[in-house]
């Protein structure tokens, strides 16, 4: 008997959410409904790994096959860190960051929220004066993670479909309701990062 195809969101919801785009699809979502419709092999996710194949094939009844090495290789989850004495403020990376893990303003330095980022990569190729990289992070990536970059990846492409630019939100637009639990873990984020980010500042200008 054929198994009954899996609706995207069942297969979304194995999905690690990193949103890398290394599946070829240009998030998640759309590799889940690819290989929902039985368009898209489901060997193709390089931050799931050999757990993520397996998991598509419980779902889907396909046999699991080794990841495809054209997507890339599956590794630790890293981070991203900004070398602030390099950065501009040019802003380009918060808009390039799928799941709004870099926090920042206009001419101001800016930073990595270490818990949000997905380790997807994609700030940066775009930094105009290469001062983003990868590092080993300090934990893996886990099921609640992936629950909150869904979310957070969704709240950014319904703000993109209505033309706007984080960097103009974070400049005026109302902020969630006091109580949202999500504004509340967002704030904690924010306030360490910066502080880390100024003791750091602070450490180096101090230096001799
Ligand atoms: S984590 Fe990356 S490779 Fe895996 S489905 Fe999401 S966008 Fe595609
Ligand atoms: S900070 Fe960079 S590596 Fe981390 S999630 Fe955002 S774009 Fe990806
Ligand atoms: S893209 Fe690079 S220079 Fe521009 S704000 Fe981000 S880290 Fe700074």
């Amino acid at each position: 008997m054929i198994r009954p195809a899996p609706s995207a969101d069942a297969v979304d919801a194995v999905l690690p959410q990193t949103q890398c785009t290394r599946c070829g699809f240009p998030d998640c979502a759309a590799y889940a409904a690819a290989v929902s419709r039985r368009d898209a092999p489901i060997n193709r996710c390089p931050p799931g790994g050999p757990d993520t194949i397996e998991a598509l094939a419980a779902l889907t009844g396909q046999p699991p096959s080794p990841l495809d090495p054209a997507c890339g290789v599956h590794a630790p989850r890293a981070v991203a860190v900004v070398d602030e004495a390099r950065c501009i403020g040019c802003t380009i990376c918060i808009e390039a960051c799928p799941v709004d893990a870099i926090v920042g303003a206009p001419k101001r330095m800016h930073a990595v929220i270490d818990a949000l980022c997905s380790g997807c990569g994609l700030c940066v190729a775009p930094c105009p004066v290469d001062c983003i990289a990868m590092r080993p992070a300090g934990r893996p990536w886990s099921d609640a993670d992936a629950d909150a970059a869904r979310a957070r990846h969704r709240a950014r492409a319904a703000r993109l479909e209505r033309g706007e630019r984080i960097a103009d939100r974070r400049a005026g637009a109302a902020p969630a309701p006091a109580g949202d639990p999500d504004r509340e873990r967002r704030q904690a984020a924010v306030a360490m990062a910066m502080e880390r980010a100024r003791a750091r500042r602070a450490k180096a200008s101090a230096a001799p």
